[in-house]
C-alpha cells in the first residue's frame, strides 16, 4: 500500500482526546512507508486548527495532507467555476478557504453565481431567506457535506445535511454537487494529493456511509474502525460492511500484512 486516507473525528480523536491506538496506528503507518491523507467532513475547523490538534496528540503533519470538506468545497468551487461570485453560508473555515483558493464573495443573492451551503451555527430564517434568493436567480446550489447529524461532547447536532435539505426543500432544487464524504470531488482532491492511484490506497475510517461507501466507490480497499460510530456490538458487523474491520487503528498492520 502507498497511500491511506485516515478520517478524524471517530478514527483518530474524539474532540480533543486521541482515540485509543490512532496515534501508535499512524505511526506504523508511517514507518511501513505508507502517506496519508487526513480527510474529515468537517467544515466548520480550518486545517490549521485539524493539524494543531493532532499536534497535541503527538501526530505531526503538513497542512497540504489534511483535506476538510469546507477546502475540497474551495478547491471544487474555484476549479469549476473560476470566474465565479459565491454567495457562502457557513462557519468562518468556509469563507477562509474559499478566499484563499482565489474565489470572490458577496452577501447579495442576486449577484451569486454559486450558492456554497455548510454547517452554519447562525443559520435562520434570514439565511435560508438569502439562499432561496440565490438560487432563484440563477446560483449553482453546492453543498459542502450532507451528514444529517454530528456527535458532540453535549449530545447530537444537525449537521450541513439539515441545513441542506431547508434550503432544497424551499428552493424545490436538489444540490448540484455536495464535496463530502462519500462524493466524487472528496475523492479526487485525495487521490491528487497522494498521487496514489485506487488501488495502492486504504480508507480507513469510522462511518460505513461515508469513509467505507467512498473506498467502495473509488476502488480502494476499505479498514472499518470500531472506535466511533459503529462498535463490535452492532448487527451491521455480520453484513460485511468493509474489507477489513479492525478494533482500532492500533490494528492496522494486520491489514498492511494481508493488503
Ligand atoms: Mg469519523
Amino acid at each position: 500500500m502507498d497511500g491511506a486516507i485516515v478520517d478524524l473525528d471517530g478514527t483518530v480523536y474524539r474532540s480533543h482526546t486521541a482515540v485509543p491506538g490512532a496515534t501508535e496506528g499512524i505511526e506504523l503507518l508511517r514507518d511501513a512507508g505508507v502517506d496519508i491523507v487526513f480527510v474529515t467532513n468537517s467544515s466548520t475547523k480550518t486545517r490549521e486548527e485539524c493539524r494543531d490538534r493532532l499536534a497535541s496528540l503527538g501526530i505531526e503533519t503538513a497542512v497540504s495532507d489534511i483535506l476538510t470538506s469546507a477546502s475540497v468545497t474551495a478547491t471544487y468551487v474555484t476549479r469549476e467555476y473560476p470566474t465565479a461570485t459565491v454567495l457562502a453560508v457557513g462557519e468562518p473555515a468556509v469563507t477562509d478557504e474559499l478566499t484563499r483558493a482565489g474565489a470572490t464573495l458577496t452577501d447579495d443573492p442576486a449577484e451569486a453565481d454559486v450558492l456554497v451551503v455548510g454547517k452554519d451555527t447562525a443559520f435562520d430564517f434570514d439565511t435560508l431567506t438569502r439562499c432561496l434568493r440565490a438560487i432563484e436567480s440563477g446560483a449553482a446550489f453546492i453543498g459542502t457535506n450532507d451528514d444529517r447529524k454530528v456527535p458532540t461532547d453535549s449530545g447530537l447536532v444537525p449537521g450541513a445535511g439539515a441545513l441542506l435539505a431547508a434550503v432544497s426543500y424551499a428552493s424545490d432544487r436538489d444540490p448540484d454537487v455536495v464535496c463530502g464524504k462519500p462524493n466524487d470531488p472528496i475523492i479526487e482532491v485525495s487521490l491528487d494529493t497522494l498521487e496514489t492511484d485506487p488501488a495502492d490506497c486504504l480508507v480507513i475510517g469510522d462511518n460505513p456511509e461515508t469513509d467505507i461507501e467512498m473506498g467502495r466507490r473509488a476502488g480502494l480497499t476499505t479498514v472499518l474502525v470500531l472506535t466511533g460510530l459503529v462498535d463490535g456490538s452492532d448487527p451491521l458487523l455480520a453484513e460485511g460492511p468493509a474489507d477489513h474491520v479492525i478494533a482500532s487503528l492500533a490494528e492496522v498492520s494486520t491489514v498492511l500484512r494481508e493488503s
